[in-house]
């Protein structure tokens, strides 16, 4: 991805930096060559070159660009499970994954870590934006998913002879398990997501209490993965399958909703991200219905809502890291709605506006392993920046609100926002 060239300063707002330290008001960041060389106080800002461009935030808030960390640019505002795999061919999937990333972007999403895509599509988009070919947010890819066989991610019945093979890799035992991973290897992808759990979605076999692979198999996975240096994370809700990601050795975990005293313990132990992609819980009941959820299954998104507030806040709480990200790409959170993850943090779960920016920059940053490059406004990091017209730390949802961001910004390039636009 290319970087900008030349001196920009951004200044006349308040800079939340990214690490919680408190916002500096009136603010000056300076940006050399794609790279932010400083980001302090307007008083101690250093002497710039008289043709450096000058960027007016008006008042506003200058943030690090947030980053999703479970985003499935594949998903394409789907209504049902089913509709995940056979709806569409792969060429119109890709087309929908390039025009999502584009989304993203635009909503100031700079980064995004994939959370399980359709084929090796999110491999191949990770190129295309890697070349600037297409626009979005930089990319970590995950392509298929592996999950048991049986488990929630195999729902097509045998007799319909269509296997699961553009979504996930099905397996049986440790010796599949390695397989899959192996041909995830060969396809190119940076993470492995697994499905350890079932999901409310799925209420008679394979619900949010059931397990979906055995810990031989999700050590397996993690054991293959390492040694090819690819990390590996999972769909975690059942107590139980938290534990085994964690014993497993896991990079990060999804969702983690059924936190119990022991999981909280080996979660802080080991210093694992949580990704506990909640609004959708809440998406899912207020919604459900106008999409024909029937009301069990409503009943158990209810279920890992609560669970999984609760959960979060005592990870938070206890000195864990979260990351923010939301399985958006569903009918009822499309793609575009992002941010409604962070209001949600702040409005129903308890975080403080400015927790929930450090998780959804510096965690997002660190989950991604870029922390040295990415997530902060800090010297030498590339200058991924959101300047939104408005106190974000005021009022969190005015993310959710893309018309009120002055610039989205990756390394020093905007891309989108106001200015881009006057710029077209
Ligand atoms: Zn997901």
């Amino acid at each position: 991805m290319k970087t900008a060239t030349g001196c920009t300063v951004i200044s006349n707002g308040t800079a939340v930096i990214g690490t919680g330290a408190a916002p500096i008001k009136d603010a000056t960041i300076v940006i050399r060559d794609g790279k932010i060389a400083y980001a302090g106080p307007v008083a101690q800002a250093p002497e710039v070159e008289p043709d450096a461009t000058v960027i007016d935030a008006r008042g506003g808030t200058i943030l690090p660009g947030l980053i999703e960390a479970h985003f499935h640019p594949t998903y394409f505002n789907v209504e049902a499970l089913e509709d995940l795999d056979i709806k569409y061919p792969v060429e119109y999937v890709t087309l929908l994954a390039a025009s999502n990333a584009k989304l993203a972007l635009e909503c100031g999403y700079t980064s995004a870590r994939s959370g399980g895509s359709l084929f090796n599509i999110d491999v191949w988009l990770k190129k295309a934006l890697e070349c600037d070919l297409v626009q979005g947010p930089r990319l970590a890819a995950s392509g298929r998913e592996i999950c048991g066989v049986g488990g929630l991610m195999d729902w097509n019945p045998d007799y319909r002879k269509i296997g699961m093979d553009g979504l996930v890799l099905l397996v049986n035992g440790p010796d599949e398990a390695r397989a899959a991973v192996r041909k995830l290897v060969k396809d190119g992808v940076e993470w492995v997501k697994t499905y350890p759990t079932g999901d409310a979605a799925s209420p008679d076999v394979n619900d949010h209490h059931t397990l979906c692979m055995t810990f031989e198999e999700m050590h397996a996975v993690v054991a293959t993965a390492h040694n090819h240096g690819l990390k590996v994370t999972g769909h975690c809700r059942a107590t139980e399958g938290i534990k085994n990601a964690l014993r497993a050795g896991y990079d990060t975990l999804e969702h983690g909703t059924f936190v119990d005293d022991e999981a909280l313990e080996m979660i802080l132990e080991r210093n694992t991200p949580v990704v506990p992609a909640l609004y959708f819980e809440l998406a899912s009941i207020e919604r459900g219905s106008e999409f024909g959820l029937s009301q069990r299954v409503i009943d158990g998104h209810q279920e890992t809502l609560e669970g999984g507030a609760e959960s979060a806040r005592r990870i938070l709480r206890a000195g864990g890291r979260l990351g923010m990200g939301g399985d958006y790409g569903f009918g009822w959170n499309p793609h575009g709605q992002y941010a409604r993850e962070l209001s949600f943090f702040v409005n129903y779960v308890g975080l403080t506006p400015l927790e929930v920016l450090t998780c959804a920059t510096k965690t997002g940053a660190e989950i991604l392993g870029r922390e040295h490059e990415l997530g902060t406004l800090e010297a030498g990091k590339l200058a991924d920046v959101l300047i939104v017209d408005g106190d974000v730390i005021g009022n969190i949802s005015l993310l959710e609100d893309r018309k009120r961001f002055i610039a989205v910004m990756q390394g020093g390039i905007i891309k989108a926002g106001e200015l881009f636009r006057s710029q077209a």
